[in-house]
C-alpha cells in the first residue's frame, strides 16, 4: 500500500463483506484525511501521493479493527457533532445526526435567552451539553450520567471544547438526593436509552456489539421507563414555563405524548427527524 490510490483499493476489498463500495470509500476518506491531513478533494485529485510506512501500517491496523465490526468513529477515536469535535470510545454512544436536530430545536426555542439553567440527563459523550454551552457561555449547564466512564469522556470533551459544565454521577431512575442539585432548570433535555429487545433484532452488529448497552437498551415490557422517570423528575425540577425535550424511539411517539399529557405537561409537540420518523418531543411545564 504505497499510495493513496492503493489505500482506497485495499480498503474497498478488505471491507467488501461489510460495507458497500460507497461506504468503504467514505470510511477510507475519513481515515485518510485524519492520517494525512489532506482534504477530501486533495485525496481524490492526488491519488499518487505516497503514504509513509507509519501511515500505511496505521491504516492496516484500522482496517483490522473495522473488520471486527467496530464503527469507524471508535476506530478514529473522535467524531463531529454540531460543528465541534468529540472524543468517542465504547463507553459512550456515538453522537447521531438526529440528536443534532434536537439540539437545534432547543437552540431555536431558547432564542438567545441568556442566563438559563439547563440540565441534560444521560449525557454520554457530552455532545448535547457542550454544544449548548458553546452557543452562549452565560447559560449554566448541568449534566447527569450513571456511568463514571462516560462522565470521564464527557469531562474530557468539555475541557477540549472549553465548555464549563457541572457533572453529576447518579442513576436517574433512583437519583441520590445528596448529589442532585435542588435548584430548578429552565430546560431539561434527555436522549435516554430507548431501544427495545425487538428493535435490537433489526439493528446492525456494529451498533449492538460495540456501543454501550446501558446507553441503548430498555426492557420490551417498559419502553418508556426512562421517559416516565425523567418526566416525574422534570415536574419537580422545571421552572414554570420550563421546557422538557426528549429524543424518542420512533415507535413510541404517541405513547410518549400521551404520557406527558397525563402528567399535565402542555404544548406538547412531536417532531420528525430528517428521515421523517417521529424522533423528538418538546413539552412545557406550567
Ligand atoms: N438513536 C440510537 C440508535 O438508533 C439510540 C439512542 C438511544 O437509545 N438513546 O442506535
Amino acid at each position: 500500500m504505497k499510495t493513496v490510490k492503493d489505500a482506497f483499493n485495499v480498503m474497498k476489498t478488505g471491507l467488501a463483506d461489510m460495507y458497500s463500495p460507497a461506504e468503504a470509500d467514505a470510511i477510507t476518506t475519513l481515515l485518510l484525511t485524519d492520517l494525512t491531513k489532506l482534504s477530501n478533494a486533495q485525496l481524490k485529485a492526488y491519488g499518487d501521493t505516497e503514504l509513509n510506512v507509519v501511515q500505511s501500517e496505521r491504516l492496516l491496523t484500522q482496517l483490522a479493527q473495522l473488520k471486527t465490526g467496530m464503527p469507524v468513529q471508535y476506530v478514529l477515536g473522535h467524531t463531529e457533532f454540531y460543528g465541534h469535535t468529540f472524543e468517542v470510545n465504547p463507553s459512550v454512544l456515538i453522537p447521531r445526526p438526529e440528536t443534532e436536530e434536537l439540539v437545534d430545536w432547543i437552540i431555536k426555542t431558547i432564542n438567545h435567552s441568556s442566563g438559563l439553567k439547563i440540565l441534560d440527563i444521560g449525557t454520554g459523550s457530552g455532545c448535547i451539553p457542550v454544544s449548548l454551552k458553546l452557543i452562549d457561555i452565560n447559560n449554566e449547564i448541568f449534566t447527569i450520567d450513571i456511568s463514571s466512564k462516560a462522565l470521564q469522556t464527557a469531562k474530557h470533551n468539555a475541557a477540549m471544547n472549553n465548555a464549563e459544565i457541572t457533572f453529576i454521577e447518579t442513576n436517574i431512575l433512583n437519583p441520590e438526593p445528596s448529589v442532585i442539585t435542588h435548584q430548578k432548570y429552565h430546560v431539561i433535555v434527555s436522549n435516554p436509552p430507548y431501544v427495545t429487545g425487538t428493535d435490537k433484532l433489526q439493528m446492525h452488529r456494529n451498533v449492538t456489539d460495540f456501543e454501550p448497552h446501558t446507553a441503548l437498551f430498555v426492557p420490551d415490557a417498559d419502553p418508556l421507563l426512562f421517559y416516565n422517570a425523567i418526566a416525574d423528575f422534570a415536574i419537580d425540577h422545571l421552572e414554570t414555563e420550563g421546557y422538557l425535550f426528549f429524543e424518542i424511539n420512533e415507535s413510541y411517539g404517541q405513547e410518549t405524548v400521551d404520557m406527558l399529557a397525563r402528567k399535565d405537561f402542555t404544548n406538547i409537540e412531536l417532531r420528525q427527524d430528517m428521515a421523517g420518523k417521529d424522533r423528538m418531543i418538546r413539552a412545557v411545564w406550567v
